[in-house]
Parts: structure tokens; sequence; C-alpha cells
């Protein structure tokens, strides 16, 4: 049988090993991929901690997958061999819950999870349900650039979109790493007054350049005055993970004003009633569950907008080096994984 690279946790908390693997055949409804590049989600470390309920190992991660089709299995007859396409971390309809049996998809209560409920991108092949691909737009040209937009991008964009906001409304980005570099520049090309928050003066000028309207130190000012100054924010999309300083900006949200969590975090969080009752405010959490075509939406509006991923790229042989510099936060600002000879 021939053999591939693939980066797996071959067990909860162990790290990362480079293994061979033999090359994946795909099932009556899947296809096979010949990946081109992975990006290093936060999402990943449920993977290496064992921290998803049922999760069996070894499992190769990775959920923000550019590449090309290369194999269909015998019942796919709606994508092409040769046909790039992306897979986040929406797998596909579990095809067995109620919901399912309703033909209610976008309900299911089980859904398949890329690189959980099957091996990911970390690799170089991997199989994927045919209803869990999203296209890539032909002028996305960069596979490295292109795969952060399947979670990161995703999330963010999915987000803003449903939030509410209209354009003009003022719309506050907590945070400027790998999620919250993208969620910017979303913010501003979909008509909003974006207002970027991090703490220290070093990612200012980023901001701007993002598209920022303004910026605010939350190490040297008092952000919930800062907002207050503005207006309040109808939105304050929260995608650094830090419970605290999240709690701390509820006072600077306009009546009726949401935040929105995207960031995975363990830490509890300390809110009084009077912070939402006072204004009818409230607070949410937000992921990249099923939606009618999300990924294939984030895509295109990333093209037409030019919104683009800021990365540092890796060989799949450095996975490890690459998901630590996200976990720490010294990458700037998406680890993507390019495979040999690809992209
Ligand atoms: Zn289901
Ligand atoms: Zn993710």
């Amino acid at each position: 049988m021939p053999l591939m690279k693939a980066v797996q946790v071959p067990a909860p908390g162990a790290e990362f090993e480079l293994v061979q693997k033999e090359i994946p055949e795909p099932k009556e409804t899947e296809v096979r991929i010949k990946v081109e590049a992975c990006g290093i989600c936060h999402g990943d470390a449920v993977v290496k901690e064992g921290r998803f309920p049922g999760l069996s190992y070894p499992r190769v991660p990775g959920h923000e997958v550019v590449g090309k089709i290369d194999k269909l299995g015998s019942k796919v007859t709606s994508w092409k061999i040769g046909q790039r396409v992306g897979v986040g971390w929406y797998g596909g309809p579990c095809l067995k819950c109620d919901a399912c049996k309703r033909g209610d998809f976008l309900n299911c209560e089980s859904f398949l999870t890329t690189g959980i409920s099957f091996d990911g991108g970390y690799a170089e092949y991997m199989t994927a349900p045919m209803q869990g691909l999203a296209e890539i737009p032909q002028e996305l040209v960069s596979a490295v650039e292109a795969a952060p937009l399947l979670c990161a991008g995703r999330t963010t964009f999915t987000a803003l979109r449903n939030s509410g906001a209209q354009g003009g409304d003022l719309v506050a980005i907590q945070g400027l790493g790998g999620l919250g570099h993208l969620a910017v520049q979303f913010a501003r090309k979909l008509g909003y007054r974006t207002v970027a928050i991090s703490r220290g003066k070093d990612k200012e000028a980023l901001a701007y350049q993002l598209g920022a309207q303004n910026y605010i130190d939350a190490e040297s000012t008092d952000a919930v005055a800062e907002l207050k100054k503005l207006g309040g924010a109808r939105v304050i999309l929260a995608t650094a993970p830090n419970s605290k300083a999240i709690a701390g900006l509820i006072n600077g949200l306009c009546p009726d004003g949401q935040v929105i969590i995207v960031a995975w975090q363990n830490e509890p969080m300390q809110i009084s009633p009077w912070q939402l009752l006072g204004g009818r405010r409230s607070v949410k959490g937000w992921t990249a569950r099923p939606a009618r075509n999300s990924s294939e939406d984030t895509l295109r509006f990333s093209v037409i907008a030019g919104v683009v991923p800021m990365i540092e790229v890796f060989s799949l042989e450095q996975a490890a080096l690459a998901f630590e510099k996200m976990v720490s936060s010294k990458v700037h600002f998406r680890s993507v994984l390019k495979m040999d000879g690809n992209a």
C-alpha cells in the first residue's frame, strides 16, 4: 500500500508524532484530498489535550484544509477530480440523528468534526465527507492564504454577519491575533465603524493597517470609557481567550448591544446581572456550526473585499513548533502548514 506523511496525536496529552501511514481510501460518499495547506487553530488543542468526549486516538488534527480532490467515492457525483476544495471544522451531517432523518441537516445534533470525528489535514492526504466540502474560488490562488479562512475566517465572518449589526454601527474587535486580525478586516469591509482593542501600543499600527478606525490600548486606557466616548459598541467580538478582560468590556456596549465570544477558554467568567440588565445587554458564544454554504460565503466575501490572512508558513515536519507558536500567541498571526511540493 502506498504511504504518506502525517502528523498525529497518539494519545490524549501526548506530543505530536510524524508518522508514515497508508494513504486513505474514500468511502462511498467521501472524497480523497491531496492536501496543499492546513492552518493551525486553537480548536486543534482539544485533540492534543484530549478534551473532546469520545475522541479516539491516534488522531490526525487539522480543520483548515485546502487541497485538490484526487479520488472520488463511488457515490460522489457532485464533485470532480482535480477540483480545489476546502474543509473546515464542520465535516458534514451525521445522517443518523432525528434532525438528519427529517432532512434538516443544518440542525444535525452531532455533526462530524474534521480532525476529530475523522483524520484532518496535518497530512499529505485525507478523506472527507462530500457534504463537508467547500469549493475554493479560482481567485484564491494561494492555498496557504486560503486555509485560515476555513475556520478563523468563517467563524469571525459569520459571527459578525449574523450579529444584527448594520452598516455604520460601532463594532469592536477585542484581541488582534489569528481570529482578531481577520475580524478587523471583515468588520471594516462589512461597513461597520471598526474599533480594535488590544493591550499595549505594539499592535496599534497593525490595527489601522487592517482597517480599524479607532484603536483602544486596554493597558494604558480605560477601554469601557473609550468605547462610551465613541457612543458604545453594538457588538464586541471577543477573540482573545481572557474571561476577565471580556467581562470587563460589557459596560462598553450600547443599549441592546452584545458581546460575542469566539475564542476557546475554560476560565469561568464573572458577570454581574446588573451589567446585563442596565441596557438589556447580552453575552453569547458563536462557533462555525453548520450553516448553509457559510464557508463558501466566507471565501467569496474575502475575494470580493480583499480580506487576506497574515500567516507564517511551516512544513508538515514543523507541526509541533507551528502549534506551539499558535498556542503561545507568538505567531503573526496564523500558523499554516504547507505540504511538500504543493501550494
Ligand atoms: Zn445528524
Ligand atoms: Zn478552528
